[in-house]
């Protein structure tokens, strides 16, 4: 694959998925168009321990999935494992959202996760998630809506309101960021404002598109999150950054899909994209839940099968990290500070804030040297607190050797992050590197 149609695929990838929900359809989408079969966690599976290109995926809460392709001996070899996080900080809209205030609608949000919230100010919003309801039989079934139309925006307060607001400006999370939806002809709840009702029409409007599915006749519960509807786009004097939502992670979950798509690869390998990175990884489908072990327990034949698989397997934990900002570069350490466009970045912590230790660390920069790919690394500043990733959390509830890295960004959790335009490339070069 050429970086031209890469970062076409990455664009459209991260444009066709808002949420996490989204984002696991569109790879589930991309997966069974490459031949993977889907496996159902509460059926008895039937994959060959030892066979030659069986390739499955299967998933969780819609939201986290997980895919390989088996071509050797789980026993002798292991799996090569690759692991990223498909939420990304954003507003969600509340269990009873409308706010009815000066003949406006607006919608509570609650924060997910770190987000950096001045940046969601005066951009045109949309809505997407998941939405559960009751359908004309009875049953409780699930639906994938997006609005795709800006819907939304969270006005700014003009600087004479507030004077100060370039010195000193904090936002409250309950008072400042309800978006506003439109203006009500009455200050009151009618049936334009009634929330519950618009989903309703929404969720069979795309249930329609489906003739076998019945009508849903009553909303009972949803997860949404506004987004951004402004695509991602090349930007740059010479087209060296994409600047886009949702860099961080959806950019090392489409690298990692394309890497496990290549069909070079020699080893057994498996993709891991777990939810709720962006808020501890503490649930059912997060990286701290039992996904990933349940997964590999299956296709092992006992305990002991599992622990040697284990030992001699390895996983790569693919998450942004922070370049050096030209504008504030004293926030780096002086020799750790990873440039844009010139490769990955392996992340270390004395504290294990990061898994990398230096045999991991060494075995990724050995990758780089096999794809010809430069790489940098990245310690945070010895008197600053340092972030995390799943890499960590996955390497204590497995036990399996782990190497942190990620391309270098600027503004991490805003609702336009940029990237370098070469690095998502490298990244899959090295990735392909590894699988193969
Ligand atoms: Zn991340």
């Amino acid at each position: 694959m050429q970086d031209e149609n890469f970062v076409n695929g990455l664009i459209e990838f991260i444009k066709k998925s808002p949420t996490p929900f989204h984002a696991v359809q569109t790879m589930v989408e991309i997966l069974e168009d490459a031949g993977f079969k889907r496996l159902s966690e509460t059926d008895q599976w039937s994959v060959d321990k030892q066979p030659a290109g069986e390739r499955c995926f299967v998933t969780r809460n819609d939201s986290s999935i997980i895919a390989f392709q088996m071509n050797q001996s789980l026993l002798e070899h292991g799996i090569r494992m690759l692991g990223a996080h498909t939420d990304s900080p954003c507003l969600k809209v509340k269990p009873n959202p409308e706010i009815i205030n000066n003949h406006y609608l607006q919608l509570g949000v609650e924060v997910y996760g770190g987000a950096l919230l001045n940046p969601w100010f005066d951009r045109d919003l949309s809505l997407a998630g998941r939405v559960s309801y009751l359908n004309e039989n009875g049953q409780i079934d699930h639906q994938l809506i997006d609005f795709e139309k800006a819907i939304a925006v969270i006005p700014s307060l003009a600087i004479h309101l507030d004077r100060e607001a370039n010195e000193n400006h904090s936002i409250n999370k309950q008072e400042h960021i309800a978006p506003v939806l439109m203006k009500l002809p009455e200050n009151s709840i009618d049936k334009d404002a009634d929330f519950k009702k618009l989903l309703l029409k929404i969720v069979n409007a795309e249930l329609e598109k489906y003739t076998t599915i019945s009508n849903a006749a009553k909303i009972l519960d949803y997860e949404l999150s506004f987004y951004d509807v402004q695509a991602p786009a090349v930007v740059g004097l010479h087209d060296d950054f994409i600047a886009s939502a949702r860099l961080d992670n959806l950019l090392s979950c489409y690298t990692g899909l394309m890497a496990l798509l290549d069909k070079e690869g020699k080893q057994n390998k498996l993709l891991v994209c777990n939810d709720h990175e962006e808020v501890g990884s503490v649930s059912a489908a997060g990286a701290q839940g039992p996904f990933l072990k349940s997964v590999l327990s299956r296709l092992c034949a006992s305990e002991e099968e599992l622990s040697r698989v284990i030992a001699c397997s390895l996983m790569i934990s693919a998450d942004n990290a922070h370049g050096v900002h030209p504008n504030f570069a004293d926030k780096h350490d002086a020799n750790h500070g990873p440039i844009m466009n010139e490769g990955p970045v392996i992340k270390v912590n004395a504290n294990q804030r990061y898994s990398s230790n230096s045999e991991t660390g060494a075995m990724f920069k050995h990758l780089c040297d096999l794809a010809d790919v430069p790489v940098q690394s990245f310690v945070v500043r010895s008197d600053m607190a340092c972030g995390s990733t799943i890499g960590p959390i996955t390497a204590s509830e497995i036990g399996v050797r782990t190497v942190d890295v990620g391309v270098p960004t600027f503004a991490m959790h805003s609702i336009r992050e940029l990237a370098g335009r070469w690095d998502a490339f490298y990244l899959y070069r090295v990735l392909k590197q590894y699988y193969n």
